[in-house]
């Protein structure tokens, strides 16, 4: 890379347009004081980025452009050339021209090859050549010992820009603020997922409510599917019983009539049988209770024989059904053998897994006995009916006293015939007799008819009771279930009632209003959003985490590159440094070196921390001195001059321009700082501005600057002649 050419217009004194060619490797520049020299190498601060006034001698943007006594500039601009052939500044152009422009208003206008660019770009292009923003490459007047009076940590920061590390440092920083920026992400993003935490414990707490209180419906449903259709055969059985009742009750009424009529019967019969008329009439009567009372036996007979036929049928579903029972009972232990067997299997063999775990292990056994098709066999529906051979039973038992009693009743009517048929004097007494014994007899079979009401009304007590269950259970179904799954409970056709059905119920039921839950859609669809919030929270959680470690990763990685090269360029300035200072002072000793540098501590801090900076020690060859401060002002240019070219030499910038850094040395100084200077120049273009013969006669190129009345600088080549009339 190759400084071309400066021009300024209307910057500071240069009032109207003036080039600088730089042809030569070294340039100098020469004229009286107050010519606007300096402004010169202002230009360069300024059109390089330069944002401090103060470093450009103003206070605000205005300062900057000319204002004379007979008219001022509207603008200041600058504008410097690069040949960028070797394309040292990061762009791909041949030749890079930057400009700078700066109006009345402050405002700024930066332009690389005529396209208009923030400061930034300026800065970050030139960053890439070494020729960046803190312009250690540019030393201005008055400034040649500034390197000694900084603090450490300031000199470190120059020492890195000059070693090329600039650019290092600035990706290190944002590395950082990035870091900064994740952890506060990472902080807020936890907040986030740590606020969610306990809803969602709670949600799903009530989701498995939720699941737990469905999982209860199931099985209550599964119940009422096989409890509800019972109802119907309680109705219809306590409709039998009424009917029953009623009908003996009306056989009561019947016979209490009978009695009653038997009664006057015995009170007439002592006087009412003297004539063949009355005893023919009598033998008439009683041959129509005798039909009668065959007529009652033989349906009684027919009853009877009914039952037994009944009870035979149900005694034979007994029989199959015990039989299939003990079939179902003996594959249902086979069965359970082998899950079994399966089960101690798996156990075996994974163990730690199924510890503790006896239901999952007992589903797993038989899901694989059903993969290979041998299930769990139930017994079927009871098909036979236990009470129904109980009560016929009963109900035989007294039919057959019934018929006893009818035969009884029969015997005494055909006894009555036979004695009214036998014209004996007394049948009036032995009729009134046979009589009384039917009424016994009728009054046993009363006994006998009202122990079965009361026996009937017993049964019609119980049934009601049921029926009350099946009630108030049908109600709750309703309103739990609806009413189309009670219409499905009532006529399901399959149901097969297990025993204690209603307590298991009455239990479900309790247990399920007790599970009970706000709205489980709203609940499940909250628990649903949060987990998935959640995960997404989890996820930004990972990428942060990873995007922290990636900058910890990289900020270790750039710390450790930027600490090796400085270190390593320490090392090389202080070669530099050394030889430079033993040139200027004819020996001695000087090197600079890493230092903790103890930050303010607060009271609060703990612990005392620390900054990096440079330090510097110098030896004077026959002198004794502690410090630097025991150094004269030209002992202290020149230590800071060999430490400036030092710097210079290690990682040359592209161009160094000195203001008058050789103002305070004698004549043989000048001569070594000439040799140095062309040493310089090997790696970099210089301008030097100077009132120094000797700095002077080491220049290719002289520029002359003179202010005229009007206050303009004016600037033309000199020869040396020419300009060793500005020499002191
Ligand atoms: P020396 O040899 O004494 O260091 P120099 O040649 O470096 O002097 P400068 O400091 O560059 O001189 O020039 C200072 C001159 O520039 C002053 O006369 C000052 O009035 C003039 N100057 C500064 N800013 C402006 C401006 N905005 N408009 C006009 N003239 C200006």
């Amino acid at each position: 890379m190759y400084l071309k050419k400066l021009e300024l217009n209307g910057f500071k004194s240069f009032a109207q347009k003036t080039e600088l060619d730089f042809k030569s490797k070294i340039s100098s520049i020469v004229g009286p004081n107050g010519s606007g020299k300096s402004n010169v190498a202002e230009s360069f601060r300024f059109v390089l980025g330069e944002q401090s006034m103060k470093n450009m001698r103003g206070k605000k943007g205005e300062d900057l452009i000319f204002s004379g006594k007979n008219g001022r500039s509207n603008r200041g601009s600058v504008k410097v050339v690069f040949d960028n052939r070797d394309r040292t500044l990061n762009i791909d152009y041949d030749e890079v021209v930057i400009e700078r422009i700066v109006y009345r208003d402050g405002n700024n206008e930066y332009l690389i090859n005529g396209t208009r660019v923030r400061a930034k770009d300026v800065l970050e292009l030139l960053t890439s050549a070494n020729i960046g923003a803190s312009g250690h490459h540019i030393i201005s007047q008055g400034e040649a010992d500034k390197i000694l009076s900084i603090s450490p940590k300031e000199r470190k920061g120059v020492i890195e820009e000059a070693l090329g590390l600039k650019a290092f440092v600035i990706k290190k920083n944002e590395s950082e603020r990035k870091l900064e920026r994740t952890d506060e992400n990472l902080k807020e993003v936890r907040t986030r997922e740590r606020v969610n935490a306990p809803r969602i414990r709670f949600l799903k707490k009530e989701v498995e409510k939720i699941q737990r209180a469905e999982e209860l419906r199931r099985e209550l449903e599964g119940l009422y599917a096989n409890f509800l259709p019972g109802k119907k055969e309680v109705e219809e059985r306590l409709q039998r019983t009424n009917l029953e009742i009623e009908e003996r009750e009306r056989a009561r009424k019947v016979l209490e009539e009978k009695i009653s009529q038997k009664r006057k019967d015995l009170y007439e019969s002592k006087n009412s049988l003297n004539s063949d008329e009355q005893k023919r009439a009598e033998i008439e009567k009683i041959n129509g209770e005798r039909r009668r009372m065959e007529e009652e036996k033989n349906a009684l007979q027919k009853e009877l024989a009914r039952n037994e036929l009944l009870m035979e049928e149900e005694r034979a579903r007994e029989q199959a059904f015990l039989a299939q029972k003990e079939k179902v009972e003996e594959n249902l232990k086979i069965y359970r053998e082998k899950r079994e067997r399966i089960k101690s299997l798996i156990f075996n063999k994974i163990r730690e897994y199924f510890r503790g775990e006896e239901n999952l292990l007992e589903e797993l056994a038989g899901e694989i006995l059903n993969f290979f098709g041998i299930r769990e066999s139930g017994i079927e529906k009871e098909n036979f009916d236990p009470e129904l051979i109980k009560r016929k039973e009963e109900e035989n038992k007294v039919l057959e006293e019934k018929i006893k009693n009818a035969d009884e009743i029969l015997e005494s009517l055909s006894k009555k015939i036979r004695i009214l048929n036998s014209d004996s004097e007394d049948a009036g007494e032995v009729m009134s007799r046979e009589i009384e014994i039917e009424i016994l007899k009728l009054e046993k079979s009363l006994g006998l008819l009202n122990s079965e009401i009361s026996q009937l009304n017993n049964l019609k007590f119980k049934l009601e009771r049921e029926l009350e269950n099946y009630k108030r259970e049908e109600n709750w179904a309703l309103s739990f279930f609806g009413h189309d799954k009670l219409n499905y409970f009532l006529n399901n056709d399959n149901y097969n009632p297990e025993m204690n059905i209603l307590e298991k119920i009455t239990r479900l039921r309790i247990l399920l209003e007790n599970t009970q839950v706000g709205n489980g859609e709203e609940i499940l669809k909250e628990y649903e959003e949060l987990l998935e919030r959640q995960a997404f929270i989890n996820r930004e959680i990972e990428d942060l985490e990873k995007t922290k470690e990636e900058l910890l990763k990289l900020i270790e990685e750039i710390s450790q590159k930027i600490e090796v090269r400085f270190r390593e360029g320490v090392e090389k300035i202080n070669r530099e440094f050394s030889a430079f200072f033993s040139t200027l002072f004819s020996g001695g000793k000087a090197e600079i070196f890493l230092v903790n540098v103890p930050l303010k501590k607060t009271d609060e801090d703990e612990m005392q921390e620390y900054e990096l900076g440079i330090d510097l020690r110098v030896s004077l060859p026959n002198k004794k001195i502690s410090g630097l401060s025991m150094l004269s002002g030209g002992e202290r240019s020149l230590t800071s001059i060999a430490l400036l070219f030092a710097m210079s030499s290690i990682t040359p910038p592209p161009f160094i321009i000195l203001d008058e850094t050789d103002a305070a040395l004698d004549e043989a100084n000048s001569k070594r700082y000439g040799d140095m200077i062309e040493k310089l120049a090997e790696h970099s273009q210089l301008i030097l501005i100077t009132h120094n013969r000797e700095t002077m006669s080491r220049a290719g190129l002289l520029y002359g600057v003179t202010m005229d009345q009007s206050g303009m600088s004016k600037l033309l080549s000199v020869s040396f002649e020419e300009g060793q009339q500005y020499a002191k």
